[in-house]
């Protein structure tokens, strides 16, 4: 395949050496408009005759949308997409609501990054179908390139709308002059632009294999829009045209909407009540006409173009003739709260759409942004709350998003834990820092890359934070350009599973489908079935199955199977290798491919499977119902002996969330609810759940088997489960434990190994009790009184020693008498004690 960048620079001349073909050159010629080149190449559509630039920012002197402002409607944020979506509603296109932030239906990224990414890849590859074929969405994205910039340059964000007009189309509907006409008129007529204003570029777009041109909106130098037509894709004997068209229009909300109103800056055109609210808390009276003068020239501010701050300072303060630090002293602390606002806005999206900030993966840039609007307030010494001002945006957005303001009281305790965080972390990182430059002082060595990765990962410490530190005492601490891709890395090396890993490919391709069974209901245990290949003497690919191979977290069934001979045989591994399930027989197979044979699953292993993995839904249903909304599962295992799953939470769980998430899940055990788990197509499945669906994370396919616990849990899962709650028995937390920052592990067992566990605790009260010879309620004090005589008896003062009086514990007596004790196996201990104390007594 040949590369993005080489395809579209490729395609951009053979679309423009016949634009008649690739763009919609009708309705402009019918609008008026003339076709011109521009001297850096590009072809471009102006009713302007006299116009000689293509109006890119480069070759025609930057932005121009504060003077004389050309938009004849001023829009507020929420108009633009009110008008927009009313404008495309009457032309036949569905309107959607936005996806969620994190996008957790895709396995290649964290965040929704464009509107098109809602439809990635499962509908753009046409794996799934779309919700509709022709659609558009307010979909909020993130995107963290930019983060320095935020604040500065009076229109950079992380978290911004990007407005979507899509289609999914077979090659016959596909109409590229009318979805340009479409949004020629959104310029036009819902923006009020005269023709004149616009200029319109030929260009070509490559992704993933696919390409096809696109005509970009111009404005005053300011791109409003961008219609890529996907209509190509690569192939190894040449390119061929998509079975599936799309088109993916994005166009930047913030930007219309700025670009509308033609003052201040993007911040100030998008969330006006939110700055209004931070400014009179934090005392601030912006000098309009300074700031006035400031913003046309705040591009020169941009961190990426300049070397040296001062002197692009300078340079601004000259332009407009005022003095640098009179300049500095007025625009500063705007830009600290426009950063302020920006970033709370983009965390309230985050986390009320499921995601936490942490350490790790995409949840440090949720950090990062949390910390860098901290950094200003504390700055500033303001007395401003990041909850507060996200609950600000939560108001100002109530009727684009109403979800915003339902989530709120969950989103501001997360950040409150956030800012608990960013204070005990600042404190003892700063002790941390010292200590290990004072090692790389003494020792004249560089700082190696894993004690690096090692302070991030474990103590939270930012690499640049440790390399700032050592520069300020003359040592260079290397940062490496991909030391976020490594931390990651020695993740996933952690989270490798052998179950779920195989690397044996068995020649199956030939094979149809197998028939799954083990999807009608977990107690089919029996079935009979033609065999349809064996390898090796070993390997049977049947018809039809009922066993279960390792997926989804999930163990596979062992049990028996038996051939025309009589003879039966174990099955000791079950696998799955693309819809194909290959038994691993634990002899040489004695029948052969037509022969039928009888197969029997080890019923006491599937039940046990069964209730660990429906118990890991209730499980996961409880814990989002006791500690809040952003509890996503982050992970999951299920064997034999015990079930585990891995939440997104932002603390340790205390003894008291442990004991509710239990008794949460047992009420729901005894309420007895009948599950439903059938195939459903992936549109309807999530129209009806949304995308809580993807626990797991992205399923692929048209279908997906909806396991739904209701009113309580819904999760797509392949695994098997129980036909109703009740049959799990009883679920016990054996413990839980923080496995990295922002995941807790809760483990427990259900069914027959929960009762296991209870009569074997029962039996260990009893012992104990008996051994220590009190009710079984004093055991905890009766250990502590042991103690005291034990060491009474070290000391040789058991003359003295008096026995106190044992009171009654309310509390799980194992574990207090544990910690009295300081041992795993107490009754051991007090056995050892009891001798002791007998040999000093004679
Ligand atoms: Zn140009
Ligand atoms: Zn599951």
């Amino acid at each position: 395949m040949r590369p993005d960048k080489e395809v579209k620079k490729w395609f951009k001349g053979v679309a423009s050496a016949h634009p008649d073909s690739h763009y919609a050159t009708a309705v402009l010629k019918r609008e008026g408009f003339v076709r011109k080149r521009c001297a850096c190449g590009t072809f471009f559509w102006t009713v302007v005759l006299s116009q000689e630039s293509c109006g890119d920012p480069s070759c025609s002197g930057g932005f121009r949308l504060f003077e004389n402002n050309p938009a004849k409607r001023r829009l507020s944020y929420a108009q633009v997409w009110q008008r927009f979506a009313e404008m495309f509603e009457r032309r036949g296109y569905r309107v959607m609501p936005r996806y969620p932030v994190v996008a957790r239906w895709n396995p290649t990224m964290d965040y929704t990054i464009a509107s098109i990414a809602a439809f990635q890849p499962h509908v753009v590859n046409g794996e799934a179908d779309a919700p509709a074929k022709r659609l558009v969405i307010p979909q909020f994205c993130l995107r963290f390139g930019d983060v320095d910039n935020v604040g500065i340059t009076g229109s950079h964000m992380t978290g911004f709308i990007m407005i979507g007009q899509h289609m999914f189309v077979p090659p016959e509907e596909w109409d590229q002059n009318q979805a340009f006409q479409d949004l020629y008129d959104w310029f036009t007529q819902g923006l009020g632009l005269p023709k004149e204003e616009l200029t319109l570029h030929e260009d070509a777009w490559a992704g993933g294999g696919n390409y096809g041109p696109c005509m970009e909106f111009f404005s005053r130098g300011v791109e409003l829009g961008n219609q890529v037509y996907m209509i190509y894709e690569q192939g190894p004997d040449g390119d061929r045209e998509l079975k599936l068209k799309v088109l993916d229009m994005g166009m930047g909300m913030e930007r219309n909407a700025w670009f509308s109103q033609g003052r201040g800056t993007a911040y100030d055109a998008t969330f006006p009540l939110v700055i209004g609210r931070i400014l009179e808390r934090v005392g601030i009276t912006p000098n309009a006409e300074l700031q006035k003068r400031f913003l046309p020239k705040a591009s020169y501010l941009n961190i990426d173009e300049i070397d040296d701050i001062g002197a692009a300072w300078a340079r601004v303060a000259g332009e407009i003739g005022v003095g640098v630090a009179e300049l500095r002293d007025a625009i500063e602390p705007m830009q600290a709260v426009y950063s302020v606002a920006e970033h709370a806005r983009s965390l309230l999206f985050a986390l009320t759409d499921g995601g936490l900030p942490s350490n790790v993966g995409g949840g440090y840039n949720l950090r990062a942004i949390y910390r860098r609007a901290q950094g200003f307030i504390d700055r500033h010494g303001w007395r401003l709350d990041m909850g507060e001002v996200a609950r600000w945006h939560a108001e100002e957005l109530r009727d684009l998003f109403p979800e915003l303001l339902v989530g709120i009281e969950g989103t501001m305790r997360i950040l409150a834990v956030e800012r608990q965080k960013a204070l005990e972390n600042a404190k003892r990182a700063a002790a941390i820092i010292e200590s290990e430059i004072r090692k790389l002082e003494a020792s004249k060595e560089k700082m190696a890359l894993n004690r690096l990765i090692g302070l991030y990962d474990s103590d939270g410490i930012h690499p640049e934070t440790v390399a700032e530190a050592a520069r300020a005492k003359g040592i260079a601490v290397e940062v490496p350009d991909n030391f976020f891709a490594l931390v990651s890395e020695r993740h996933e090396h952690a989270e490798q599973r052998t179950a779920t890993r195989r690397s044996v490919r068995f020649p199956v391709d030939d094979c149809p489908k197998t028939d799954l069974l083990y999807f009608r209901s977990y107690d089919l245990v029996e079935f009979e079935s033609p065999v349809v290949k064996v390898i090796d003497e070993k390997h049977v690919v049947l018809e039809r199955t009922a066993f279960y191979p390792t997926s989804g977290g999930q163990e596979h069934d062992v049990g028996a199977m038996t051939g025309p001979g009589g003879v039966g045989n174990r099955v000791v591994d079950v696998i799955k290798q693309g819809g194909v399930v290959i038994h691993v027989l634990e002899e040489d197979a004695d029948f052969g491919v037509g022969d039928i044979v009888k197969g029997v699953v080890d019923w006491e292993r599937r039940r046990q499977l069964a209730q660990h993995h429906t118990a890991t839904h209730i499980i996961n249903g409880a814990a989002r119902k006791v500690l809040g909304n952003h509890v996503w599962q982050a992970g999951a295992a299920k064997t034999v002996e015990k079930g585990r799953i891995d939440i997104t939470h932002y603390a340790t769980l205390s003894d008291d969330d442990i004991h509710r998430i239990e008794d949460e899940a047992n009420r729901i055990v005894l309420s007895d609810v009948r599950l439903s788990h059938g195939l459903v197509p992936k549109k309807e499945a999530e129209e009806a759940h949304g995308f809580r669906l993807y626990q797991g994370g992205a399923v692929p396919g048209r279908e997906i088997r909806v396991v739904d616990i209701p009113g309580f849990d819904v999760e797509a899962c392949g695994g098997t489960h129980l036909n109703r709650t009740g049959e799990a028995g009883m679920i016990r937390i054996l413990r839980s434990s923080k496995i990295q920052d922002g995941i807790v592990r809760i483990e427990f067992v259900a069914g027959k190994q929960a009762e296991r566990l209870v009569a074997q605790r029962k039996a260990a009260v009893a012992e104990l009790a008996a051994l220590l010879g009190c009710a079984e309620r004093e055991i905890p004090t009766a250990c502590e009184a042991l103690f005291a005589e034990w060491k009474a008896a070290r000391k040789g003062t058991l003359g003295e020693f008096s026995r106190p009086a044992l009171r009654e514990s309310g509390g799980d007596v194992i574990a207090e008498a544990a910690a009295v004790l300081q041992t795993q196996d107490v009754a051991s201990t007090v056995r050892r004690f009891q001798a002791d104390i007998a040999k000093a007594r004679g």
